[in-house]
């Protein structure tokens, strides 16, 4: 039942009143979020168990927070959902699993798609029913986006899509994709690409998904075979791809930061309720300790230049050469934090261990490719050696 009566809504203008209902919620134990926070290893079962707690919080009302009431919102703004997801986070739930999106693609959606499109699909995401994935990155195109070969053609009534992305999170598990294809010549670099919302049920569209050495399927490789797609699918201007990728990244790169910084925080937390990070009975040890304080250093740093990132963008300014020095800072704290779970407790790697233990070893094995989504840790210290030290 929704706790959402009035246009007048008081939560919208006060985000503190927000987050202390939404912890009042969280405090009765709703059985939605019981079932996310448990550790589960399966990807398919945690989808699902995700989806279903995506759909109370949409039905209940709290994570229409943040979002405009146009596309389905009821107003308030990032740091409504900022609150949220901490909450979340601090009463134990593990991961946002395909819903990360929501921080990262999203915000692109609402900010450049056709406001009806925006509208038909913003609250089916945000209830759980379908989800999106990002296909940037191509087999001959990860850094050097801009090379990237996927052809849009102009047809009547729209553009038809031929190519092949790759790294695809979560194509498996979506029903859209937002693909930057090219529009013009590849001689035109970044100035000839379009991005487009492509719906993964079309023909022509083939999702393979890619095993990870942590046994999750995340990734996935998706071809387009003359996918047709129609003008109100277009995301930004024609030939404007550039600029929506940017916005995307800025995000991925920036205050998405602060989204997982809460999972990390969590994590940590629970851990030290607990025992240990796989929920054994004794850990700890002095040789421990050093790694311990240097991820708790490492999450103070994130938290706190994602938290003014999460100022910059509600105030509307651009996060600018601030997003990859978060995105690093991020990296930082994801490796620490999992460099000190398997110093507390070094059998995690045997696999041996229940549920709480594969898990870690899950999360261990991702802290170890984190410095390359989003651009990897060389492309951000790249742009920091030009952008802020004006390097050749
Ligand atoms: C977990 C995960 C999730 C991902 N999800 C998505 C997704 O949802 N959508 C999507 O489109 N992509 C996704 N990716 C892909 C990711 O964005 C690319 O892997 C990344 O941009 C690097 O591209 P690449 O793999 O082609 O490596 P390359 O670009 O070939 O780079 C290989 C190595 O060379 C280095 N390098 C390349 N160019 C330079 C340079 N100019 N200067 C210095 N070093 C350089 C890189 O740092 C890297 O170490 C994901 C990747 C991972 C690991």
């Amino acid at each position: 039942m929704s706790h959402f009566v009035s246009p007048e809504d008081p939560l919208r203008d006060d985000q503190p009143a927000y987050a202390a209902a939404f912890e009042g919620w969280l405090a009765a134990g709703p059985a939605a979020f019981r079932d996310a926070a448990r550790p589960i290893v399966s990807s398919e079962r945690r989808a699902a168990a995700t989806r279903e707690l995506m759909r109370t919080l949409f039905d209940d009302g709290w994570s229409r927070y943040g979002w405009p009431t146009p596309a389905g919102g009821l107003g308030g703004d990032i740091m409504h959902r900022a609150a949220m997801w901490e909450a979340l986070a601090r009463h134990g739930l593990p991961t946002m699993a395909m819903f990360e999106h929501l921080e990262i693609l999203a915000p692109t959606l609402v900010a450049m798609g056709r406001p009806a499109f925006v509208a038909q699909v913003l609250p089916t995401f945000l209830r759980g029913q379908e989800c999106w994935s990002q296909g940037f990155s191509e087999p001959d195109a990860g850094s050097d986006l801009a090379s990237l070969r996927t052809r849009a053609v102009p047809i009547d009534g729209g553009h038809v899509i031929t190519g092949r992305k790759i790294w695809t999170s979560w194509a498996g598990y979506a029903r859209w994709c937002l693909v930057l294809a090219r529009t013009g010549s590849v001689e035109d670099r970044h100035r000839g690409l379009t991005a487009f919302a492509v719906d993964l049920r079309s023909p022509g569209v083939e999702v393979r998904a890619i095993g990870q050495a942590n046994g999750t399927d995340e990734l996935a490789e998706v071809t387009f075979d003359g996918v047709p797609v129609g003008p109100d699918r277009v995301i930004g201007d024609l030939g404007g791809g550039w600029r929506v990728a940017m916005h995307i990244l800025s995000h991925e790169r920036g205050t998405f930061a602060w989204f997982r910084h809460c999972l990390l925080q969590g994590y940590l937390s629970g851990a030290l309720e607990t025992g240990s990070p796989a929920g054994a009975p004794e850990f700890g040890s002095p040789a421990g300790d050093g790694a311990l304080g240097q991820a708790v250093l490492d999450l103070a740093a994130v938290r706190a230049a994602s938290y003014a990132g999460l100022r910059a963008q509600a105030a509307d300014a651009p996060l600018g050469v601030r997003a990859p020095f978060v995105k690093l800072l991020l990296c930082a704290a994801e490796r620490s934090l999992n460099d000190w779970v398997l110093e507390s407790d070094p059998t995690l790697a045997l696999g041996v261990g229940d549920d709480h233990a594969a898990v870690a070893w899950q999360e261990y094995l991702f802290s170890r490719i984190v410095t390359v989504y989003g651009g990897s840790q060389q492309m951000q210290l790249d742009t920091i050696a030009k952008q802020v030290l004006r390097l050749p």
